[in-house]
This record gives C-alpha cells, structure tokens and sequence, in this order.
C-alpha cells in the first residue's frame, strides 16, 4: 500500500521481480504510551497482516475490552494525519478484519488520532486494492508520481527514463 501511494510505478517494477532496497526493512515503529496501551485488553507489536493482493506488518494491534481489533501505527513528525497515512491505516484495518470486528485505528504522531473505519473510507481503499491487483496482473499504471529522486526502485523503473507515463 504505501508502495502504491508513494508511486504506483513501484507495484510494476516489483511485478517484474525488484527487490525490497534494504532501508524498507528498518521499522519506523515508536513506543506505544503506556497511558493509550493501558486501556486495551491485549496489544501486539510488529503484526504481520495478509489478505489478498496486500500484506504488511502492522506496528501494533490492540484488543479492546468488547473484542474488537483495532490497529496502531506509529508516525514520526507533527501534524494532522496526511491521506497516504490514513490510507495505509485503512489497510491495516482492512487486514486485521481477518481477526475480528474493525470500527476504527489509531494513527500516532505528535499525539494519538482515531480514524474511524467508514464506509467511504472501505470503499476508497477497495478502489486502490483493485488497482493494485490490477498492476500485479499486468496492467501498467495509469499515472506515475515520478517522486523518482527519493525512490528505492529507480534502478528497476519502467517509466524513470520513458515517456510512458
Ligand atoms: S523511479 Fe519514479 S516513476 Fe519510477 S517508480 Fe520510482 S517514483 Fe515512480
């Protein structure tokens, strides 16, 4: 997902087989507060999620005392919650309905942000999930960001040194 939201050119250069550059694997996870993890049953930390055409490690998934999961993610900087961040948290969320009932996530910046799991916000996902899976099957992106100069995947790009985009 956050591949996606960064590039969609990214999901093709990995369709053809380009490997992860090894500064994907360092985790940006923070410590949760102890004053937010003390109002939950049970919290995991680094959760590998999957569900078709996505996967990924969740930084935490709770447990809240009616049952239902609700995932963590940690953000470094200040700020309100920017639309790649609450999409891959809606990821997240769409994964973890693998394990219960999903109403909301926590995004974590300077301060904790609950972000309800809407309808609007399911379907908007559902849209880049098809888009995705699409990619992966074979179909080039429709658009390139070209954010190429901070990209790991330039070496394997299809579209940094074309003019298909
Ligand atoms: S090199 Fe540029 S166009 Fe290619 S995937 Fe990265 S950001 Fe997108």
């Amino acid at each position: 997902m956050k591949h996606y939201l960064y590039c969609p050119g990214i999901i093709a250069a990995k369709r053809i087989g380009a490997e992860e550059p090894p500064a994907e694997y360092l985790s940006e996870r923070r410590p949760l507060p102890p004053e937010l993890a003390a109002g939950y049953r049970r919290v995991e930390a680094e959760v590998p999620l999957r569900r078709p055409s996505l996967r990924g490690v969740a930084d935490y998934i709770a447990v809240d005392r009616w049952g239902g999961v609700v995932p963590i993610e940690t953000k470094a900087g200040p700020g309100p919650p920017a639309t790649p961040e609450i999409y891959q948290l809606a990821a997240y969320m769409w994964m973890a309905e693998t394990r219960g009932p999903v109403r909301y996530g926590i995004l974590i910046k300077d301060k904790p942000h609950t972000i309800p799991y809407t309808p609007d916000l399911a379907e908007a996902l559902m849209t880049i999930i098809k888009n995705i899976a699409q990619i992966y099957a074979g179909r080039d992106p429709p658009y390139v960001t070209r954010r190429c100069a901070a990209c790991g995947y330039a070496r394997h790009c299809i579209y940094k040194n074309t003019r298909r985009a």
